[in-house]
Order: C-alpha cells, then structure tokens, then sequence
C-alpha cells in the first residue's frame, strides 16, 4: 500500500484509514482508525479534532502505515499497541497474555457484590486462577483498598506481564504471583477465588475471527475436547482452598453455566444465586460458595 498517509491532513487521515480497513472488513474500523491515529500521534479523540488540520509528519505517516497493515493482516489493535483498558485501568500484554475481554468485567461486578454482602472485619483474601495480565485479580485490588491477592499462571510470561501491570497500578505491594497448575501450589483459606479459565473446546479454536486465533495464545482459550478441562481441575481445588463463607467466581462461555454449576455442586459447593449476564444477556459470571461445616 506503501505510505498512503504522506502528506495527509489528521482529518483525511482518518478518514482514508478508516476507509481502508472498512474495505479490509475489519468490523470496527472508525473505531480502531481514530484509536490507530491517536496512539501514533499521541493525542486523545478531542486532541485528534483540534489538530485535525494539521498534516502529519513523515515519521508518523510510516508508523500509521505501518500499524493499518498489521490491522489489516488480522492482528487486534490492543496487539499492536501491546496495551488494553480493562475496568478503565490499562494492561500491558505480552505475546503469552490473553486480550482481556469486556464481557470479563462480569465477573469483577459480581465479585464486588458478593464482597458488599460480606460482613467479616478483615479484608478479603483473593485468589485469581489463571490470571494472564492480572486484569480480574488487579480491578478487584483497585477497587478494595485493603485487599491481598495472589494470581496464578502456567505461563511464567503471562505471570510477568501480571506482576508488571501489578507495579503499574500501584498495587504492587499488595499483589503477588505464583508459577502453578490452578490452585495447586496455593493453600488458602480465600474469601474470593476468581477464574477465566480457558474454554473454547478445541475442535472450535480454528474456527475463531483470526484476531483470536492467531494473536491470543492458546493456552488461554482451549478448554479441552468438550470445553470443560479446566473447570474440571480447579473447582475441586477452589473448593478445598475457600474459607467458610466464601465465594468461587468463574467465568462461563456461552451456553457453558449450567453444567459449571452442576460440577460446583459435585465439589460440595452451594448457589445462592443465579449467573450474572454480561452486556449481551449472556449468562457469563457463575457463583457458588463454601458453607460453612
Ligand atoms: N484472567 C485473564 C483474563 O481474564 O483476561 C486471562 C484469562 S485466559 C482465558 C486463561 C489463563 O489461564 C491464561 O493466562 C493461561 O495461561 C492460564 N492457564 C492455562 N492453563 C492453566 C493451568 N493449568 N493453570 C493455571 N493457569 C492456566
Ligand atoms: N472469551 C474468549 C473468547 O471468546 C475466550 C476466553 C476463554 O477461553 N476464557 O475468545
């Protein structure tokens, strides 16, 4: 396509890489055009309207250039600017760290209600299983200021990344990181034990957009022949590591709530209400908790 954006106003350049990845069929492209411009000029939406008719440089037009064809080719834009929002705090990611997802959110919103309702003095204990960027187990840190967490991973890249972000976000000294399958090397008792864990069945994987198939890591997203594996393995050991009282969180893939209730259940655990529904009205956040003997 070569350097398409020489010479071009803010405005037209806009506009004419909006074009192109409309024409690309990437499906939000105003969207991911003004974000594109913005992170290559440093500017926010108001700042790209003030400076709309001020032409961008040769060094920026390059860059530009360079990002719409990496967009094009398939690579999401929170890939190639290496950082996501997620709970309105930004997460660096590294190439072993799953894109946090809005619908993630979910579970963070379900976990501040189900802490609102607890009455116990001391600040929650939190356990996050399979915790990539560190995106659930350090919203939930931001928003309770007297909270302790431990997030594990088998990717000790995806655990840097986390233990990175944890730094970040000022949560650094409350935040800690273990190398482990699931809760395995963890021993608890926790207050809130959080997981996304993977969940697309395998035989599924090739038929995702190539922004997840391509650019997410697999050992984020594959759950396994029926979806299932994982939630297998870490319900049992949530179950064994939650103090009386506490509350397992995880995360659901479409269609997939029903039967993670029915293994909490098998792990002597007790719903006491229904999953929460993320934006799409998808049963997304399953909760159970820990009676107490
Ligand atoms: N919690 C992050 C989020 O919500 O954005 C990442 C979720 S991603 C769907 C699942 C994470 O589980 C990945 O970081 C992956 O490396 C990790 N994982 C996969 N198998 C695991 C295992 N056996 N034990 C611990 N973590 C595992
Ligand atoms: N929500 C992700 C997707 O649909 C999958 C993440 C997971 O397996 N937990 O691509």
């Amino acid at each position: 396509m070569g350097n398409s954006f020489s010479g071009q106003s803010i405005e037209s350049a806009r506009r004419a890489l909006a074009a192109q990845l409309r024409s690309a069929h990437v499906e939000e492209a105003e969207l991911d055009a003004r974000i594109l411009l913005g992170a290559v000029l440093g500017l926010d939406l108001t700042g790209l309207i003030a400076q709309a008719a001020r032409p961008l440089t040769e060094a920026e037009a390059s860059r530009l250039t360079q990002h719409a064809q990496r967009r094009i080719a398939g690579e999401p834009v929170a890939r190639i600017l290496g950082t996501r929002e997620f709970w309105g705090l930004p997460f660096r990611l590294s190439e072993a760290t799953l894109v946090p997802r809005p619908d993630t959110e979910t579970v963070v919103e379900l976990a501040l209600e189900i802490l609102r309702e607890r009455k116990a003095a001391q600040p929650p204990r939190i356990a996050d299983i399979g915790t990539g960027s560190g995106a659930i187990l350090l919203a939930l840190l931001h928003e309770i200021p007297d909270a302790f967490g431990i997030g594990t991973d088998v990717s000790l890249t995806a655990l840097n990344t986390a233990r990175d972000n944890a730094a970040a976000l000022g949560l650094g000294g409350r935040a800690a990181f273990v190398a482990c399958s699931y809760a395995s090397a963890l021993r608890g008792p926790f207050d809130l034990i959080v997981s996304n864990p993977p969940y697309i069945p395998s035989a599924e994987i090739p038929t995702l957009s190539v922004e997840v198939r391509e650019h997410d890591p697999h050992l984020a997203l594959d759950g396994g022949n029926d979806g299932y594996d994982a939630y297998r393995a870490l319900i049992p050991q949530a179950s064994e590591r939650l103090a009386p009282g506490g509350a397992l969180i995880v995360e659901a893939g479409q269609g997939q709530a029903r039967n993670i209730e029915t293994l909490m259940a098998a792990a002597a655990l007790t719903m006491d209400r229904p999953p929460k529904a993320d934006l799409a009205g998808i049963p997304r956040a399953v909760s159970a908790r820990k009676m107490p003997p």
